[in-house]
């Protein structure tokens, strides 16, 4: 190997892959990208909402405290969008629609002040390093959120609230998920306050544009590097290197790419599905573990209309399909979009209807929340739960028992086999800054070693 560059194969072109690709370039590694599908950016997804106009069909938002994005978003001259909540939200609870100034449903605030302070309590106990080192890991990992509701919460409303918040938060359904990965994940985004809020918050921008552009540009940065339809079936180790099987997704044909290192940079369940000869010694994903449930309905109008209504389009509702509205339109005002979160349970039920289906029961909700609006003027629904290379979104869920199975080699290295993705972060974990992170993480891991195997190779080692 002397004097030959490290040959790297990254595995999926989504945020983490693309950043700890580039890096790697950059530092002077030969690196491929291996993306299963015809585009770059995973789980960051522009989609048509309106003529020429493009919303984010997956990730979009992003506050103060996500420095490596803001850093990324700045060096590729990229502009922010602010969420500004100007006018009255809107709710519906059951039957009832009532629009008042706060964010806030309008339900008991003994109750939700009691499940506030519960969460606020686990959310202060997780250990945010290593949270299977947790006082009482094995108790809380072991509980789904579902249950310990049933056991700690009384209140109506609490329970009520509850699966709303933990599906606009997590898209995860309650009975899906441990307390130590609720707990985890809300202090891991930041905190529960922060995560939860617009203004000074987790939701404070959106990038002008779409969230994609910015893989777009990574990618750009690595041109004929980045291999789009070639999903990774296999990977083989042996005592020189590593065989990475692809097959072409346009014409069947499989290739071998033969590297120093790979970069798994895709998520747990899917990582779970790739063979590896020798075999992993510890697994990337249990059969608790789930996909996380986000449908995401975008309503195109010629203009935000709802502001002339006194509306901010921010809208909470107990019951489905769209359990919450937020105004997406871009910021110069050329067209109004509304855009519907379906999560959680609820998101499970309206991925199993028919598009029409699926269409009429989105519309039918809009009518009830915005009664005053005309139909918009075109529907776009993204479904990741049936996004064959997403596996559900935001993120996965780990459910009863997975923190302490996987938790503890979620980054170690299975001998050339390297670690990324939003899951792998332990710092925003499910968040694009946690896949940010995590691309850094390995590049820099694979730096040291380069540079301390084979000094032919420390031009790695900036
Ligand atoms: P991915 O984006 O999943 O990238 C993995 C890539 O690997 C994909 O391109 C995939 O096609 C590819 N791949 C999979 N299997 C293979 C294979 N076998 N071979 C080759 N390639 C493969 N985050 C925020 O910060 N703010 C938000 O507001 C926000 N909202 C969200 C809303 C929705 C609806 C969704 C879907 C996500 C949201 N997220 C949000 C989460 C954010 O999108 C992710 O954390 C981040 O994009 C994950 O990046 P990643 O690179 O780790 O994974």
């Amino acid at each position: 190997m002397t004097g030959q560059r490290l040959r790297v194969v990254v595995i999926g072109a989504g945020l983490a892959g693309l950043t700890a690709a580039v890096e790697l370039a950059a530092a002077g590694a030969d690196v491929v990208v291996l993306e299963a599908r015809d585009r770059v950016g995973g789980r960051m997804h522009g989609v048509e909402v309106a003529d020429g106009v493009v919303a984010d069909g997956g990730a979009a938002y992003l506050g103060v405290q996500h420095t490596e994005l803001l850093r990324l978003i700045g060096r590729h001259g990229m502009r922010l969008a602010s969420t500004g909540m100007v006018g009255d939200s809107t709710f519906l609870v059951g039957n009832q629609r009532m629009t008042t100034a706060g964010r806030v449903p309008p339900l008991d605030p003994i109750a939700l002040g009691d499940i506030f302070d519960k969460l606020e309590d686990l959310v202060d106990l997780v250990r945010p390093d290593a949270p299977w080192l947790t006082p009482g890991a094995a108790h809380l990992d072991r509980l789904s959120a579902a249950s310990w509701l049933a056991d700690e919460i009384q209140r109506p409303d609490a329970k009520t609230f509850f699966p709303l918040f933990l599906g606009e938060m997590m898209a995860a359904d309650p009975a899906a998920i441990s307390v130590l990965h609720m707990a985890f994940y809300l202090r891991s985004g930041g905190g529960i306050q922060y995560l939860n809020a617009f203004e000074g918050g987790a939701q404070q921008w959106r990038i002008d544009g779409g969230a994609h552009l910015l893989c777009e540009a990574l990618a750009a940065q690595l041109g004929d590097r980045v291999q789009l339809r070639h999903p990774v079936r296999a990977i083989d180790q042996d005592g020189d290197g590593v065989d990475v099987l692809s097959v072409s997704e346009t014409d069947g044909a499989w290739s071998v790419h033969r590297a120093d290192r790979v970069v798994v940079a895709i998520p747990p369940l899917l990582a779970q599905r790739i063979e590896f000869r020798p075999g992993l010694p510890a697994p990337r994903a249990t059969t608790a573990t789930g996909k996380g449930c986000a449908v995401k309905v975008q309503l195109g109008f010629p203009a935000p209309l709802w502001r002339e209504l006194g509306l901010s389009g921010w809208s909470v509702s107990t019951g489905g399909p769209l359990l919450s509205t937020v105004d997406d339109s871009p910021p110069d005002g050329s067209a109004g979009v509304l855009t519907g979160f379906v999560t959680g349970e609820e998101a499970t039920a309206f991925s199993r209807l028919s598009p029409p289906d699926k269409l009429a029961a989105a519309l039918a909700h809009t009518r009830k929340l915005f009664p005053s609006l005309p139909a918009p003027a075109q529907c776009t629904v993204t479904d990741w739960l049936a996004e064959k290379y997403s596996q559900g979104c935001y993120a996965a869920l780990f459910g009863p028992g997975d923190w302490l199975r996987l938790g503890p080699t979620l980054t170690e290295p299975h001998g050339r086999v390297h670690w990324a993705g939003t899951e792998t972060s332990l710092e925003f974990f499910g968040l694009m800054e946690g896949a940010i992170r995590s691309g850094n993480r390995v590049a820099a891991e694979l730096t040291v070693i380069a540079s301390g195997a084979d000094d032919s190779r420390k031009v790695l080692a900036r």
